[in-house]
């Protein structure tokens, strides 16, 4: 594909949109919404508003004619050389809030990180144990055995259940961002994620393995132009089952210098990974905000094609400052995956409370120019205009019908995507 333009460095398109009230209005809302706008102090909107079918489509302007795309020749049916056993699938796990996704090949399988959200409500340890038991009993020849733990940075919406992983299953290799020391909010309370990932490195030292489980912490000057492999980084080759061999090349990592411009916050200190398998690749960006989103881009303009997938797991679970229009441009994704937990709880340290997804992230994912290539069966969705975590003030929201292929494990449950080795999609949700 051609490289579009250069990013312009911390002013993506959209970032620095305000949204308000004014503007929620503006987008034609519907008239229980509205009401409920007016109200939003009494009423919880959710429930008295929920008639999906009446909610409009998420719409996107795009001005210009748009440009002529590398891949517009996307098949739309099952192409007949499509080899059922030549494929790798991703499990986006519905563990709440958080990220937590299984790559299942035909000859092993890969976990990128461990979260969720656990309150009175919900226990997201729980639950993606649960999952990985069940899909450990349905591969037996896998034999409880992951071949790498992926963790991609020390937040606890992404390494929750690390420990509980290790300790559960058989784990040949474990690859996080290297930090290692402790780390506290703004009152002084210590963060859980930085605990955790101290608490996995202790487990590896205290716990020898006989082969020993390979451990990688990844900086970001360790990764070459080319992107970063080595047999820890990508642990699965070919086997009798399928004679395509699965390629993951890790693109971003720790940021050692420029430390006022990347910020402490590990969210772009993320391990970014690229996974390919045939024609079909996929890329993880973690939490990578703009800064860390911004400077992958120019990092890799020698290399575009690393960026150019056909999957998004969509950066920070949607939110507003982690999809740029840039960077859609070089991913041009057929499909996009928002790993993040229900509106409907509304409680502390929820989507709901995030506002997550963010309709600046959505603007970008159904950009007409840029955005997502696919379709899907259209879903009445809610979509945040505004998070309420910070200043306790109430959340906004609106609701949309999606019609791009954009899913949300806060939506549809648990996103399963087949990725054939020729191109070729399948797409399953479990539903709520
Ligand atoms: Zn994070
Ligand atoms: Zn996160």
């Amino acid at each position: 594909m051609r490289l579009p333009a250069r990013p312009p460095e911390l002013a993506p398109s959209g970032a620095s949109r305000r949204w308000d009230l004014r503007r929620a209005l503006r987008h034609a809302v519907p008239a229980c919404e509205l009401w409920a706008f007016a109200l939003s102090a009494a009423l919880t909107t959710a429930t008295a508003c929920d008639d999906g079918d009446a909610a409009p489509p998420l719409e996107v302007k795009a001005e210009g004619p748009a440009p002529r795309r590398a891949r517009d020749d996307d098949p739309t049916r099952r192409p007949e050389d499509t080899v059922p056993g030549d494929a790798m699938t991703f499990h986006f796990i519905d563990i709440g809030q958080g990220d937590a996704t299984l790559i299942e090949f035909p000859c092993g399988a890969v976990l990128i990180d461990t979260g969720g959200e656990q309150n009175d409500l919900f226990d997201s340890n729980k639950a993606l144990l649960a999952y990985l038991d069940g899909f450990f009993a349905r591969r037996k020849d896998l034999a409880s055995t992951l071949d790498l733990l992926l963790i991609t940075h020390p937040h606890i919406d992404h390494n929750r259940a690390a420990l509980a992983v290790l300790e559960r299953y058989r784990v040949r290799g474990v690859i996080d961002n290297g930090a290692d020391a402790p780390h506290s909010h703004h009152d002084g309370t210590p963060d859980p994620g930085a605990t955790q990932q101290m608490a996995v490195h202790a487990w590896l030292r205290d716990h020898p393995r006989d082969p020993p489980i390979a451990y990688l912490g990844v900086g970001a000057r360790d990764v070459p132009p080319e992107g970063l492999t080595n047999p820890i980084i990508d642990p699965v080759a070919a086997c009798a089952a399928s004679a395509v061999d699965p390629k993951i090349t890790l693109l971003w990592g720790t940021v050692s210098e420029d430390l006022r411009t990347y910020g402490e916050n590990p969210n772009n200190h993320s391990v970014v990974a690229r996974v390919e398998f045939g024609k079909t690749s996929a890329l993880f960006t973690g939490d990578l905000e703009l800064i860390g989103l911004s400077r992958l881009a120019t990092r890799y303009e020698a290399h575009p094609e690393l960026l150019d997938v056909d999957i998004y797991q969509v950066g920070h679970h949607g939110s507003k400052n982690a999809t740029i229009h840039y960077q859609m441009q070089l991913m041009s994704p057929r499909v996009a995956v928002i790993s993040m937990g229900p509106y409907e709880r509304d409680i502390p340290w929820t989507a709901r409370k995030y506002g997550h997804p963010n309709i600046i992230a959505l603007e970008h994912l159904a950009h007409p120019h840029y955005g997502v290539r696919g379709r899907r069966t259209p879903l009445a969705a809610w979509i945040g205009l505004k998070g309420a975590w910070k200043d306790e003030k109430k959340e906004v929201f609106e609701r949309r019908t999606i019609e791009q292929a954009i899913y949300a494990t806060g939506w549809d449950g648990t996103v399963t995507i087949t990725g054939n080795a020729n191109g070729w999609l399948d797409i399953q949700t479990a539903g709520r």
